[in-house]
Parts: structure tokens; C-alpha cells; sequence
């Protein structure tokens, strides 16, 4: 057993996704070799976390009131692109190839985990919709089950209110392999998904 100042951290590292306990105490071991200074940075940046809040516009993180992409003029404010979470908004973002406005739903219907709809940010994407001039929303959700469910859920919504008739929805170009992750997706193939996209 490490002295429990070590042996502590390993099991904090250990929750991290995808980290187990051996490459945790990798990284301990890296930091027991870090300068004071250097650990006092990183303790800092940590603690800076706690200052991240949510736009309360997309739901994107932001660092004030509402994020840059959506305080940002040049954008397209009538497209509204919905995904799960911040990541996917990034990995979108990477591809250079979408220049509208972001949804975070803040996650995806699964029932055995007693996520229902009522729990993501529908309501809030419903009353933006509604709000404001959107033309196009796109569906970029996660080519798996708990992501199709969520895409079928919000056609369904969307096709059966006619205050959204007039809205073109469409979905990721099929293309990204069954299961896979938006957020690990290479870039020529989201960036392809998103200018293929599908009108539904
Ligand atoms: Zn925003």
C-alpha cells in the first residue's frame, strides 16, 4: 500500500473514464517528479474549473453569460445543430465546415438509465425554435441506439407540432460506423456527414 496522500489520488485518478489503476499511478508517479511550482499551476487550473458555467442560451461551456459561439454575429443564426454533449459540439467545430448555432441536449434518452426526455434540454430547444428565426435544425447525435432513440423522439416532436411545419430537419449523412462516437469521429468523415446531411 502507498502512503494514503498517494494511495488517495490514485483512487481519485482510477474513476477517471478509461483510466484504471495502473496508468493512475503513472500519473502519479509523473507528478511526484513535478517542481512545487508546476503542481501549484495544476492544482490552480483544477480549482479554476469551478468558474466554468453553461451558456444559457446552447448549454455550450462558457466563461460569462453566453458562450463565444453564440454571441459571435458571423454565424448563421437561423441553423440550429443539436447534439448530446459540449464534446460533440467540438469535434464539429473541428471540421471548420459548420458555421451556425449549437443545441446541448446535456445527454441522450436511455431508459435503463432513467434518462427520459424530460431530463435533456428539449424544452429549452422547443422555446429557441419558437423564439427565434431558425430555418434548419440538423440532428447530430451518435449512430447508436441511445442516439437514434433520441434522433426518432425529436422528429417525431418536431414533425407532429405544426408551429415547426415550416422547419427543415436533417439528420448526420449515414456514413459514421454504427456505434461509433461523433466525439472520435476523423474529421473528413463528420466534416462529410454534416455537408451530406440528410433532410428528413
Ligand atoms: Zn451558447
Amino acid at each position: 500500500m502507498y502512503p494514503s496522500r498517494i494511495q488517495n489520488l490514485i483512487n481519485e485518478f482510477s474513476r477517471f473514464p478509461t483510466i484504471g489503476p495502473k496508468t493512475a499511478e503513472r500519473f502519479i508517479f509523473y507528478l511526484l517528479k513535478k517542481s512545487p511550482q508546476d503542481l501549484e499551476r495544476l492544482s490552480e487550473m483544477i480549482k479554476n474549473l469551478k468558474t466554468i458555467s453553461f451558456c444559457p442560451q446552447c448549454g455550450n461551456f462558457a466563461e460569462s453569460n453566453r458562450c463565444t459561439i453564440c454571441v459571435d454575429k458571423r454565424r448563421d443564426q437561423t441553423t440550429i445543430c443539436v447534439v448530446a454533449e459540449p464534446q460533440d459540439l467540438m469535434a464539429i467545430e473541428k471540421t471548420n465546415d459548420y458555421r451556425g448555432l449549437y443545441h446541448i441536449l446535456g445527454g441522450v434518452i436511455n431508459a435503463p438509465q432513467g434518462l427520459g426526455p424530460e431530463q435533456l434540454q428539449i424544452n429549452q430547444l422547443l422555446a429557441r425554435i419558437k423564439k427565434n428565426n431558425v430555418r434548419e435544425i440538423i440532428l447530430a447525435l451518435n449512430p447508436d441506439l441511445e442516439g437514434e432513440t433520441t434522433l426518432l423522439y425529436l422528429i417525431n416532436l418536431l414533425k407532429s407540432n405544426p408551429t415547426f411545419s415550416w422547419i427543415k430537419i436533417s439528420r448526420l449523412a449515414r456514413g459514421l460506423p454504427m456505434g461509433s462516437d461523433l466525439e472520435y469521429a476523423d474529421e473528413i468523415t463528420l466534416s462529410n456527414a454534416i455537408k451530406r446531411r440528410e433532410i428528413i
